[in-house]
């Protein structure tokens, strides 16, 4: 008992300790005043079609416009959010921020691909997340159709039954089900396939292997092969270099998304074109 007061006072007293958990709750009030405020921006990341080398959709993802700080990135708050419960309000606000967007690019070029959303864990296991969407593609008057989720393999896990049914539901809206970082967590194919998914996002880690060594050959083939037989499309993410590119078309990979092809902006600086500018793809 003793022992245990003992260890506590200590952690009570430490400086870098209290330091680090006064940080957090400043933090967490300034995230709970932003959400109220909407200090949030989006910028959008096209992903592009390997045979016909056009844009095919464009992934939301979320950026803080911090009051003092500047544009801070999702690693440096998605996380206290998660924590924290806010996610399931931000959640809600991203997918409201999108279908104003979507609504807004009706004319123009943008009006045609779909925009998918980064749905978090927690947003997806504790909110009813078709009742957002179905909500937000309503208020907005835009269809199913121009929205498409992202959802890690952690989040199914949680409950893969409920997950199942879930996902069915939001797909009956005519929404697309993307798994984001696919390779890093503990799903298996079958399990994706019950769960009725369009399209594997192949994370990063496996794309920058690409040319070094022949795991990533060996991962992205074996992934392919599957996901085809299964019905499902393959975006390779984080695509950085022409060999990269190059090694992904050999392979039939659908789709690709990375800093080579297009970096992430606001919605007010994606170019006029769904055409790609860049030689190596459109001229091979
Ligand atoms: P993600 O969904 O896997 O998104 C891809 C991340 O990789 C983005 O980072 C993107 O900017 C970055 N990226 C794209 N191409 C390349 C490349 O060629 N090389 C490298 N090194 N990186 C590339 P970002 O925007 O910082 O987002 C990080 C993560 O934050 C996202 O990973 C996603 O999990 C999460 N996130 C972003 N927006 C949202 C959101 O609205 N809601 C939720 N719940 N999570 C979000
Ligand atoms: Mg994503
Ligand atoms: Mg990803
Ligand atoms: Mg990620």
């Amino acid at each position: 008992q003793a022992k245990t007061s003992g260890k506590n006072r200590y952690h009570l007293f430490n400086p870098a300790f209290h330091e680090a958990m006064h940080q957090r709750t400043r933090r967490e009030k300034e995230l709970r005043a932003a959400i109220a405020e909407n200090q949030f921006v989006l910028h959008y990341q096209s992903r592009v079609d390997c045979k016909s080398s056009k844009v095919t959709s464009l992934e939301a993802l979320v950026r803080w416009n911090h009051p003092t700080e500047g544009l801070l990135g999702p690693d440096e708050f998605i996380g206290l959010a998660e924590e924290t419960g806010l996610i399931l309000n931000l959640g809600e606000l991203v997918i409201d921020l999108v279908c104003a967007q979507i609504a807004q690019w009706a004319q123009g070029v943008y009006g045609r691909v779909p925009v998918s959303i980064n749905v978090s864990s927690r947003q997806f296991n504790e909110r009813d997340i078709r009742e957002s969407i179905a909500g937000a593609l309503a208020r907005h008057g835009i269809e199913g159709s121009s929205v498409e989720i992202e959802l890690t393999e952690s989040s199914m896990v949680v409950d893969p039954r409920r997950t199942a049914d879930n996902l069915q539901a939001i797909h009956a809206l005519g929404v697309k089900l993307l798994v984001d970082d696919f390779g890093t967590g503990y799903s298996s194919l079958s399990m994706l396939h019950n769960m009725s998914f369009d399209v594997l996002k192949v994370d990063k880690s496996f794309t920058s292997r690409l040319g070094v060594d022949a795991n990533g050959e060996v991962f992205f083939r074996a992934i392919i092969t599957m996901a085809h037989s299964l019905g499902m499309r393959v975006v390779a993410e984080g695509v950085e270099t022409a060999e990269q590119v190059r090694i992904l078309e050999a392979l039939q990979c659908d789709e690709l998304q990375g800093f080579y092809l297009f970096r992430p902006v606001p919605a007010d600086e994606l170019p006029q074109s769904l055409e790609l500018p860049v030689t190596e793809l459109a001229a091979r």
